[in-house]
Order: structure tokens, then sequence, then C-alpha cells
């Protein structure tokens, strides 16, 4: 006369919970465009506080990324999008070293050194 037992068995859910595996999703942090086919730069805040552009990515530190547009970088430069995404306040030398790089910036066709032009302003 024993009771069925309910049956407890675990179910296994189908959707098991994704534990990911850090998928770098590379973000301007200007434009909020994932870089999958641009070039997206990483600027990172070293643990000691540094900025750095940092081409090959491996840099230890916060990273945040910026595509190659102009545009991007002069909002980075003029807002605080990315002095937040570092959570660092940049100082005049990072501003200065962070707009020497993008000048240098390849994609900027019309190259020579004209001063400043914002085309890419949107
Ligand atoms: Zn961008």
């Amino acid at each position: 006369m024993s009771m069925p037992l309910p049956d407890n068995k675990p179910r296994r859910k189908k959707s098991k919970p994704v534990r990911a595996k850090h998928v770098p999703v590379r973000t301007c942090v200007a434009c909020r465009e994932s870089g999958a086919k641009r070039g997206l730069t990483r600027i990172v805040r070293t643990p000691e506080g540094e900025i750095r552009i940092d081409p090959t990515g491996k840099q230890n530190g916060r990273g945040a990324y910026l595509c190659d547009k102009p545009g991007c970088w002069e909002r980075a430069l003029s807002t605080p999008v990315l002095s937040r995404a570092l959570n660092v306040q940049f100082t005049q030398e990072t501003r200065d070293y962070i707009k020497e790089f993008a000048a240098g910036l390849p994609s900027l066709e019309d190259g020579p050194d004209t001063g400043v032009d914002s085309k890419e302003l949107s």
C-alpha cells in the first residue's frame, strides 16, 4: 500500500544557462556601432591609470573601442563618452595623445594636415 512516489527526476531543461565565454563584442563608444566590419581601435586605461591606444587589443586594463570614423574620435574628445567608458578623467595630455592618434588614422583618406575638418559629424 505504498503511495507512488512523485516522479521527481530532475528535468533537463532544454535551455541550459549559457555561460558566455567571453565573446568580445566590440562596440564603438561614440556611435554604438559594433565593429564586426569596421576597424575598431582599443583604448585602454592601464592599471597605472594611463591612457594608451592599444592596436593589438592585448594590453591589460579597462578598454573601450572607437571605430575608425574621425567623427567618433572627435566625439570621444568633445564629449564624456570615452572617458566615462574608461572611468577616468582625461588630462590635456591624454586628449592631445588621442587627438594625435586620431589624426593619423589611416581612414582619413583626404589626409594632409589641413586642420580640423568635421565632415563626418552626423
Ligand atoms: Zn564609431
